[in-house]
């Protein structure tokens, strides 16, 4: 859960994934992706405000369509920018003030339509990562984070990044790759339903929305649709990628991601399927603190028929301190830190910037967000963490 407050310190003016309060004042609006907890503030009458004071808000084409099924807003509130694409905007702030940055999306393999943002202005150079999982065998595709020399790609040095430090915790080091998820459920479902025609499954995933890549992937390997509720049916059937992957039908299918409340029990959808017929599938990262995850999956030893998968759309440990190993940054400020984490997260960014490596050079202060926290050496990395496979979507 992001307890970003939504102001981007080193440019003035901008709001990101934050739309109450003080972020009131600034000119320009960016939505990295359409997950509640990145949405507080926004509703028909923000959007009524962006329009009478001709601001905008900005984010990408999924995120837009996700957007028009929710709130009533005029088109040219709402702006689309490209993956790797850079914008120029200009927008003035308190006093007539100009401003002139460049922002550019990159893909930030979290759910349909999630960007991460670079934002630049002068000299200085913003990574927001919202929420993010990207293979870091995927880092060197990211064009948009690298410079290019010749034939060489380099990593960018950022003045600061904001990350997403949802499982930056020794509870959550390692997480199996979501194709290796993927394909444990897959194993698990065809089995059960190869068994007895009457056999459905329900896929008990925790929110409403972010695991549409599970849903298509499930959906390819069994050749079957995934049923689920008509309010998300309407919004996946406004993305070509997904909407062949799902149905409103829930007699055409035995997979059932349909569940509005996990706490109820039964298929709620079809009254001709008795209990014994139900295999839960529940797949979550939650549920694996302190867990052993190489297993990837395990049956539930508390409940009947309910198999549990690792399963995560935030980068583990080991996956974010790859990132800020190999990409550079003067600061770091966590995103995601409830109270109790803030001692783990800030020793463990310490942590991962003074792990002793004989290619790594000191050569500049790494500083974090607070000032009570000590400062920290800048350090060059080389990655540790590749691992191999293709998380994108
Ligand atoms: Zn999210
Ligand atoms: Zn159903």
């Amino acid at each position: 859960m992001s307890t970003f407050l939504g102001l981007i310190k080193e440019i003035p003016g901008i709001s990101v994934d934050r739309f109450d309060g003080e972020n009131l004042t600034s000119s320009i609006f960016f939505l990295s992706h359409c997950h509640s907890d990145h949405m507080h503030g926004l509703s028909d009458t923000f959007f009524e405000y962006v329009d009478e004071n001709k601001k905008c808000l900005y984010c990408s084409p999924i995120s837009k369509i996700l957007l028009e099924s929710r709130f009533k807003f005029k088109s040219s509130c709402v702006k689309e920018i490209h993956i790797d694409t850079p914008n120029v905007i200009e927008y003035t702030i308190e006093n007539e003030v100009k401003i002139l940055i460049s922002v550019t999306s990159v893909s930030a393999g979290h759910c349909p339509g999630s960007v991460m943002f670079l934002f630049e202005r002068n000299n200085i150079s913003v990574l927001y990562t919202g929420d993010f999982r990207i293979n870091p065998t995927d880092f060197p595709k990211l064009k948009t984070l690298h410079y290019c020399n010749g034939s060489k790609l380099i990593p960018k040095i950022f003045t600061k990044i904001y990350l997403d430090t949802t499982f930056l915790s020794t509870d959550f080091p390692v997480f199996p790759t979501r194709q290796e998820s993927i394909f444990k459920m897959y194993e698990v479902i065809r089995d059960w339903i190869t068994k007895d025609p009457r056999n459905v499954v329900i896929l008990e995933c925790s929110a409403t929305y972010g695991s549409e890549f599970l849903f298509v992937e499930l959906s390819k390997m069994l050749n079957v649709k995934i049923h689920v509720r008509n309010d998300v049916f309407e919004d996946y059937c406004c993305i070509a990628q997904l909407s062949c992957y799902v149905t409103n039908d829930p007699n055409s299918t035995p997979i059932h991601a349909c569940k509005r409340k996990i706490s109820l029990s039964g298929l709620h959808c079809r009254s001709d399927v008795s209990n014994i017929n139900i295999l839960t599938v529940i797949p979550s990262a939650m549920k694996w603190r302190k867990k052993d995850t190489s297993i990837i999956g395990e049956w539930d030893k508390d409940k009947e028929k309910t198999f549990n998968v690792c399963y995560s759309t935030h980068s583990s440990l080991d996956e974010l301190k790859t990132f800020i190993q190999y990409f550079e940054a003067l600061e770091i400020y966590p995103c995601v830190m409830k109270a109790e984490q803030e001692k783990e997260i800030y020793f463990l960014l310490n942590t991962i910037k003074n792990k002793p490596n004989k290619q790594l050079t000191i050569n500049q202060e790494y500083k974090l967000e607070l000032p009570r926290c000590e400062v920290l050496n800048k350090v060059k990395f080389k990655s540790e963490y590749f691992s191999s496979d293709d998380d994108s979507l």
